[in-house]
C-alpha cells in the first residue's frame, strides 16, 4: 500500500507526521473523502473544489493545483490497485511549536492521503437503516469540512450505542444533518432538505441529487424543516459519498414509510446509480 505525503507517493508505512502537527494537536486542518468506483474517481472536481474552499476559509494555502492533485490521486489509485473504495485526503496547517495562533513564519501545510477498499452498501440500500434524533451540539461553521469532528464523533457514538446507523441532528426544532451525511424528507412528492448554509456541510452527493431531481422534474425545496415535519414525512433518506442514497426506515424506534424504503427514495437511488455509471462505467 502507498500513501501521499507532501505531494510525494511513499510507502504507507513511511507516511508519518510529527507530534506537533497542528492537525494532530488542534484539529487545525480540513479533509475530503472521494469515492472510487471501478478504479475511477466520482465527482473529483467537486471534491477538490470543496477542499480548496475549506483550506481558503481557514487561511491555509495549498501548494498544489487541483490538476497536480488529480494527477497524484490517479497515480495512487493505480499503485494501490484500488477498484472500489475511497480516497481520504487531509490538509493541516503544518508542524510548528505549539501555540494557538497561526505560526508567524511560513510553514508548509501537511497533505496526507491514503486509500481504502469498500464496496457499495447494497444490502442496507435495499433494506434501509435505523436512526435516532440527537441535539446538534457542533460549532456554527459546519460548512467547513474541518478535522474538528468531536461533535460528529460523539453523535455517531450515540447511534452506535443505540444499534443505529446514523443520527439525525437538530438545533431545537430545526433538523440540520447527520453526523456524516445530509438528511432529506419527502412529503407529497416534494423532496425537502436543509439549505447549504453554515449549519451543514454542502454535500457533494446532495448537490448531485438536486441536479438529478431537477432533470427528472421532481420538486425540491432547500429549506429548514422541523422535527414534526420529519415525523410526518412520507419518506426519509440520507446521502453521503460512502452511503449514496440511503433510505431511513426508523427514527427513535418509530417506523417511517411503513418501515420500507419509499418509492421516490428508490427512484433517486436508481437515478444516482445512473450518474455513477455515466462517470465511472459499470
Ligand atoms: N455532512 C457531514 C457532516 C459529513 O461528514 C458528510 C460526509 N462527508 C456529508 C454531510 C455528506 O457529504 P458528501 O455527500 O460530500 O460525502
Amino acid at each position: 500500500e502507498f500513501a501521499i505525503l507532501h505531494g510525494e507517493i511513499v510507502k504507507r508505512s513511511e507516511a508519518k507526521v510529527d507530534v506537533e502537527d497542528r492537525g494532530y494537536q488542534f484539529g487545525d486542518g480540513v479533509y475530503e473523502v472521494i469515492r472510487v468506483y471501478n478504479g475511477k474517481m466520482f465527482t473529483e472536481h467537486e471534491h477538490l473544489n470543496r477542499l480548496a474552499k475549506s483550506t481558503d476559509s481557514i487561511g491555509i494555502s495549498l501548494p498544489f493545483t487541483n490538476e497536480n492533485l488529480k494527477g497524484l490521486l490517479v497515480e495512487l489509485i493505480e499503485k494501490n490497485k484500488l477498484q472500489n473504495g475511497i480516497i481520504y485526503m487531509q490538509v493541516t496547517r503544518g508542524v510548528a511549536l505549539r501555540n494557538h495562533a497561526f505560526p508567524t513564519e511560513y510553514v508548509t501545510p501537511c497533505l496526507t492521503t491514503y486509500t481504502k477498499k469498500i464496496e457499495r452498501p447494497v444490502d442496507s440500500m435495499r433494506s434501509g437503516v435505523k436512526t435516532i434524533l440527537t441535539e446538534d451540539i457542533r460549532w456554527l461553521r459546519c460548512d467547513i469540512k474541518s478535522l474538528n469532528l468531536l461533535g460528529n464523533v460523539l453523535a455517531k457514538q450515540k447511534a452506535a450505542e443505540a444499534g443505529c446507523f446514523e443520527v439525525i441532528q437538530h438545533r431545537g426544532q430545526e433538523v440540520t444533518e447527520g453526523s456524516t451525511s445530509n438528511i432529506f424528507i419527502v412529503k407529497n412528492d416534494i423532496v425537502i432538505t436543509h439549505a447549504s448554509d453554515h449549519l451543514i456541510l454542502k454535500g457533494i452527493t446532495k448537490d448531485v441529487l438536486l441536479v438529478v431531481c431537477a432533470k427528472n422534474n421532481l420538486r425540491v425545496e432547500e429549506r429548514m424543516f422541523t422535527i414534526e415535519e420529519l415525523k410526518q414525512a412520507d419518506e426519509c433518506f440520507l446521502t453521503s459519498s460512502t452511503s449514496e442514497v440511503m433510505p431511513i426506515v426508523e427514527i427513535d424506534g418509530n417506523k417511517i414509510s411503513n418501515g420500507i424504503p419509499g418509492p421516490i427514495t428508490r427512484k433517486l437511488q436508481e437515478w444516482f446509480g445512473q450518474e455513477i455509471e455515466k462517470q465511472c462505467g459499470s
